[in-house]
Order: C-alpha cells, then structure tokens, then sequence
C-alpha cells in the first residue's frame, strides 16, 4: 500500500497560473493547506511547511479526461502512469456505452470487451465505487452508466429493442447509479449491443439521469454521411427527457466528409439555442475502436493494435498485411479479427475546429486493453498544449487549459474541482510551457510525454518529473449538484 502522509501545507511560489476559467494567467502564489487551495495572491506573506518554486513554469488545475475507457485500468493498474504522466488528476469512466457496472450476469460482447472481461462483476455502481476506492488509483473516478451494459444485462437478446419491462428494468439500475454519484448515462448507439436501441428505448432512460440532474453522453449512430441525422437523434432524446448533452468524440470521418465539421458546429449551435450540447474530442486525425468490416474501406489506412488470432502482426498496417497474404484489406481484416485497429479517417482542418469550439472539452478515448494502442491514451493532453498551442497556435494556453479543466469539471457536475478558486480542491498540475510534447506516438505509443513537472492531488505529490508515481491518492468522486 502507498503510503498516506498527513496532508501537508505547500506553498507554489512565482508560477504562472491559469486558473481553469479561461481568463488570462498571471505570475502568483498559491497556497494549499488540508488539501484545499487556501490562498492565491501577487506575493503571500503566509509561510508553509514546503515551498515549491514555480518560476517559468505554468501551475494549473489537474486536467480532467472526460472521454475514457478506463474503468478496468483504474482498478487493475492503478498508478494510472498513461494518465497521471500527462497531468491528468480526474478520468469519467463509463463512456461509449461501455461500463463495468451493472453486468454481470453474462460474458461481454465486443464492444464492452474494450475493457478487461474478466472484471465485470460489479452489480452496481456502489460496488464499482467501493472497488475504485479500495484500489486507490492515483486519480479520481467518476463515473457513467452504460446503455450497452445494462442492455446486456437485461436483455436476452440484445440485437432487438427492449420491451417495456425492460426499459422499466434498466430504469431503476440507471436510478441507483445516480443515487450512488454516477455523473450521468452514455449509450453507442454505433456499436452492435445497442443499435436496436431507439429514441423510445433511450428517452426513458435519459429521463431518469435528468431527473438526478446528471448528463447524458454518447458515442453516436454514425459520424460518417448521416451525422447531422445523428446528431439530430441525440439532441431529440436529451431534450425530450431534459437532460444536457455531451457528444463524445465529435469528427467527421471517412473522407468525403472532410470539412463538414463547419456544418456539424453550425448545427449543434443551432441546438444548443434549446438546449445545452457540449462536445469533447481527441488531438489526431486517427480514431481507435475495434476492427470493424464497415470501416475497411480499401482508402482510409488502417493500423492494428490487437489481432486474437494473430497477435505478431499487432502495429502492422492492413495494408501491408493484405500484401503479403495477397488479399482485399477486407478479407485481411476478417482474419485479423476478433481485433482493434486505429483509423486515420479524419482531416486536420475538422480536428483544429472542433478542439477550437467554445463548448468543446479534450477526453483522450484512450483504449489501455489494446497491446499497441493508439497513442492518445499517453498523449492526448500534452499534445494539445505542444502541438496546438505551442506550435501551431490555434488555441491560446488559457483556452486549452479550460478545455481540461474548468470546463470539464463544470459540464461533468465535479463540483470542487477544475478551477484554481479558494477553497476547491488542490488537483494541480504543473508543467512546463516551453517543452510539454507528447511523445507516444503510432509506432512507439507508450512513451510518457516530457515536460509535466508535478501532479499534486489534493495537495500531496502524486507524481513528478522523474517519471514515477508518487503516491496514490485519487478515489471515487460522485456528482455533485449545486444548488
Ligand atoms: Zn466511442
């Protein structure tokens, strides 16, 4: 067990802080005393058991992934090293559909197989919760409820549309996981084990979360030709059940859609007049899920991450695969699978606008069960600060910095947390402006980023620039809803 030092009290003096709101940095102190932000000021007087100098470097809330699949990771792989390295001091698990709890009764089905099958033995999400607890991970949970678990748990057959049994069933599971904390539901649509699933099925649902004031998030039918009538089916299900939205890894894929991003911002600004839409997005023009033969277009180039049966050829292209076997990318594909694969469907263009988006968040969608993953589950916060805003500069520090943190926490109810305000928890990182980089990348995607000089949660040091965890400290945050 890491140990648990009495929390101490730390003063940051000469930093840079960006506060998570979005308004401009400063130069300042700040001290944290019993884990909360106790004082933020020009030059404090006040002195602390530790000072840290921050000269040249940026201190700012902990960056909060809102888009993960790490419900497993969290409890098998605490350290959380692809996340706490990049910063990251929150991840919301239970995205896509995909989430440990309530399943059980069954063995999963691709796509909840992204997670480790071997843990889904969490009835509720009050289990899940105590496990999370238990594992102390080295950053806080939150999490969703996902359709596709609880139509896999109800239904006997989950290719078809749920009765109304059923639908009430998976109604009073979604009650008790916002009763215990759960931030809200997410559905995948997309994915085979809720496809059957209707607005009819879903409005029900997301009535439940809205009436606990939780959200609703979701990985969508389609992101390729049909989108605007997807997202027309998500905006009808949260507004008639009256819960905001989140669209998860909002892009426009496949290429002749490319651009089309204008249209899709258009529109979901044009809805959001009624009702509350919030995006997030990853910093790449790949896309990472399972292999799927209606992705495999013979144009857009496929990378494969995990292949059962034939795991040798894991960082291959399909391309080359299908080469050397002499066959269609199709058929490579069919003997590769069951499998994961990254998709490079996307165009920069679309990427850069939608992380731009006032109402955008960043959430990696990284994957950590595949063998070769796609290098955003390492990279994905460090990249938008070097690449996007240091480079290419299409995104100022302070906007990237509320797109992590304030914004995230606001959108995902995560109450004291994601500003540097008195009184909110001290999650915080630090980090160098000048030399942050992801460094994970499609051939080498386990690399640590560079350039992240400590993570401190709740005022104690989880992890630092040497490269290790610390201490681990994160738990189970619930919703939390201000009234
Ligand atoms: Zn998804």
């Amino acid at each position: 067990m890491p140990a648990s030092p009495k929390a101490q009290s730390t003063m940051f003096r000469n930093a840079w802080i960006v506060d998570g709101t979005g308004a401009r940095g400063f130069k300042g102190d700040l001290l944290v005393q019993g884990g909360l932000i106790a004082a933020i000021g020009d030059r404090l007087e006040e002195n602390a058991e530790q000072e840290q100098d921050c000269e040249g470097k940026v201190l700012c809330p902990g960056f909060i992934d809102v888009h993960t699949h790490d419900d497993a990771m969290v409890l098998s792989s605490p350290e959380m090293l692809p996340k706490i390295s990049q910063g990251v001091t929150t991840v919301v698990v239970g995205n896509c559909g995909i989430s440990l709890a309530p399943l059980t009764s069954k063995p999963p089905v691709a796509p909840l197989t992204l997670l480790d099958e071997s843990l889904y033995r969490f009835p509720t999400i009050a289990a899940y919760r105590d496990a999370v607890n238990q594992a102390m991970p080295s950053v806080n949970v939150a999490a969703l409820i996902g359709h596709s678990a609880l139509r896999l748990e109800v239904l006997d057959d989950w290719r078809r549309p749920a009765t109304e049994l059923e639908r009430l069933r998976m109604g009073e599971m979604v009650r008790e996981a916002m009763d215990h904390g759960a931030v809200g539901m997410s559905s995948g649509t997309f994915y085979q084990t809720a496809y059957a699933a209707d607005i009819l099925e879903l409005i029900p649902l997301v009535r439940v979360v809205a009436s606990a004031r939780g959200l609703y998030v979701t990985h969508m039918r389609t992101e390729m030709d049909d989108i605007l009538a997807a997202i027309d089916e998500v905006a009808l299900t949260a507004r008639h059940a009256g819960a905001p939205l989140v669209i998860s890894h909002h892009k426009c894929a496949g290429r002749l859609n490319w651009g089309r991003s204008v249209e899709t911002l258009t529109y979901i600004d044009g809805l959001h007049k009624q009702q509350s839409i919030h995006l997030d997005v990853y910093p790449y023009v790949a896309g990472s899920t399972m292999l799927r033969l209606d992705m495999v277009d013979e144009e857009t180039e496929v990378l494969i991450t995990s292949s059962e049966p034939h795991p040798e050829l894991v960082g291959e292209s399909l391309s080359s695969i299908a080469d050397a076997w002499k066959t269609s990318q199709r058929e490579a594909a069919k003997r590769l699978m069951p499998g994961g694969a990254c998709y490079f469907q996307m165009h920069e263009d679309d990427v850069v606008r939608i992380l731009q988006h006032p109402r955008a968040m960043v959430g990696s969608d990284g994957i950590p069960h595949d063998s070769k993953p796609h290098p955003r589950l390492w990279g994905t916060f460090p990249r938008v600060l070097g690449e996007y805003v240091r480079h290419r500069r299409c995104l100022s520090l302070e906007a990237a910095i509320h797109k992590m943190t304030g914004l995230s926490a606001k959108t995902f109810k995560l109450g004291d947390r994601g500003l540097i305000r008195l009184g909110f928890a001290a999650d915080l990182t630090i980090f160098d402006p000048e030399t942050i980089e992801d460094l994970a990348d499609f051939h080498d995607p386990t690399r640590p980023a560079k350039g992240i000089v400590a993570v401190y949660l709740a005022g104690r040091l989880a992890y630092d620039f040497r490269g290790h965890v610390l201490n681990r400290f994160g738990r189970f945050i619930a919703r939390s809803n201000p009234s």
